[in-house]
């Protein structure tokens, strides 16, 4: 059972790894190459942990698990990650 949200809703999750906003930080997809803010991407939260689809093409962008006091990210599905300099 997995609950579809938008991308800020994994907000929590990611300000727990990164130390800045990762929802304004642009992902392009390696699928379609569609550059979108994690923000408005989509993301599905579960009991294994968050994970952030590509809303053009369903890609996974990025997988996030909580495994024995470990975060794992999967980002496979991201060509190129922008973060905003400051
Ligand atoms: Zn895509």
């Amino acid at each position: 059972m997995e609950n579809k949200l938008d991308g800020n809703a994994a907000a929590g999750t990611l300000q727990a790894i990164f130390p800045f906003d990762m929802t304004l930080a642009q992902t392009t997809c390696t699928g379609c190459g569609t550059t979108n803010v994690i923000g408005a991407t989509a993301a599905y939260m579960h009991g294994m942990g968050t994970v952030i689809r590509c809303l053009s093409c369903d890609n996974v962008l990025i997988r996030v698990a909580q495994v024995r006091g470990y975060y794992l990210l999967d980002m496979r599905g991201v060509r190129v990650l922008q973060i905003k300099e400051g």
